[in-house]
């Protein structure tokens, strides 16, 4: 393991100015201080922002939620305005890791997580998106994990997140407090497209963090489902996942919100699909032609073909679900360590 210099920020424009070289800030520690371990990120400075005042959650005057970068996962996931109002957010939380990571890990170092790719991870393998213009072991090795959307040439990690797919499907903001002062960026634009550069993952300036993530006001009177596919019931991540919103005038869908998670490169929203369901009846035949669309670009590889079917499946089990208002226990369960 390599050396770094710590330090402490005790602001947020103290963090922010913190523009040297190879920073890297660091709150619950859950991914980076893994991937330092692996000598995958090799940080000269790590700056820790835990002391910053960034763990408040608060309804603004136009019902949109802010949530400050800081709070955990677990608290967000439990926070009553949270199960009250976004429900598809609480469950994602809860399908993600295990208690002991979520109490530490926050809300914008989920955001920021790294693909759990195994040849990122291993610095013996090519790997594009960790050392630019070394190629991707993956494309012809074992790929079961990898994605069918959103992929390149160059790259065709999933992104892991569970979280991100729950926000993706509400819609939200990004704040981000830089050297050059603060900006906003819309939540479906931060995740890039690994294109040909893989290892641009964000839309991210130097010195630039993450203050705050505000969701959409939410959609009234709609059910919601998040609903995750994978190996084991707990402590896994997503082979495929959905996450919906339905608001229905009777059986009449009047908007509908669709985003998938572990078969695409990035928080997938899946807005064609969204415009074909409305208007349409909530039914089976709907809720099928909305994955053929949400699905019609999907390309496999040699081993994660099973993942086009499979991602089928959970959008029409959780536009179901979310029509029917209706929570099956074993597709809620909370996941534990
Ligand atoms: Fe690296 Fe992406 Fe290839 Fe995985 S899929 S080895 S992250 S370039």
């Amino acid at each position: 393991m390599r050396t770094f210099a710590y330090s402490r920020a005790d602001s947020v424009d103290h963090a922010a100015h913190r523009t040297m070289p190879d920073t890297a800030f660091v709150a619950g520690g859950t991914t980076l201080l893994d991937l330092i371990k692996l000598d995958v990120l090799k940080p000269e400075n790590v700056v820790d922002i835990n002391a910053l005042p960034l763990k408040r959650v608060e309804r603004l005057d136009d019902g949109r939620l802010k949530i400050g970068a800081l709070v955990t996962n677990t608290d967000l996931a439990h926070h009553p305005e949270v199960k009250s109002h976004y429900p598809v957010l609480s469950e994602a939380l809860l399908a993600g890791a295990s208690t002991q990571l979520r109490n530490m890990a926050t809300t914008a170092g989920n955001v920021m997580q790294r693909t759990r790719c195994p040849y990122y991870r291993d610095p013996a393998a090519k790997c594009n998106r960790r050392e630019p213009g070394s190629g991707c072991d993956a494309m012809d090795g074992i790929n079961r994990m990898h994605a069918v959307l959103g992929g390149s040439d160059a790259c065709i990690a999933v992104h892991p997140s569970d979280m991100c797919v729950g926000i993706a499907a509400i819609g939200a903001t990004l704040t981000l407090q830089g050297p050059d002062g603060e900006r906003e960026v819309d939540f479906a634009d931060f995740h890039r497209l690994p294109g040909d550069t893989p290892h641009i993952e964000h839309d991210l300036a130097d010195g630039e963090l993450i203050t705050a993530i505000t969701l959409d006001a939410p959609l009234k009177n709609a059910g919601s489902h998040y609903l995750k596919l994978r190996d084991r019931a707990s402590y896994e991540f997503a082979l495929a996942s959905c996450a919906a919103q339905l608001m229905l005038d009777g059986d009449t869908i009047r908007e509908a919100r669709l985003a998938l998670g572990g078969v695409a490169t990035k928080p997938w929203r899946c807005s064609d699909a969204e415009a074909a369901l409305v208007g349409q009846t909530a039914d089976k035949t709907s809720f099928e032609r909305a994955a053929d669309i949400a699905l019609k670009d999907a390309q496999a590889r040699e081993h994660n073909g099973y993942k086009i079917p499979l991602a089928r499946q959970a959008i029409v089990r959780a536009l179901r679900n979310a029509a029917r208002g209706d929570k099956p226990a074993s597709e809620t369960q909370e996941s534990q360590a």
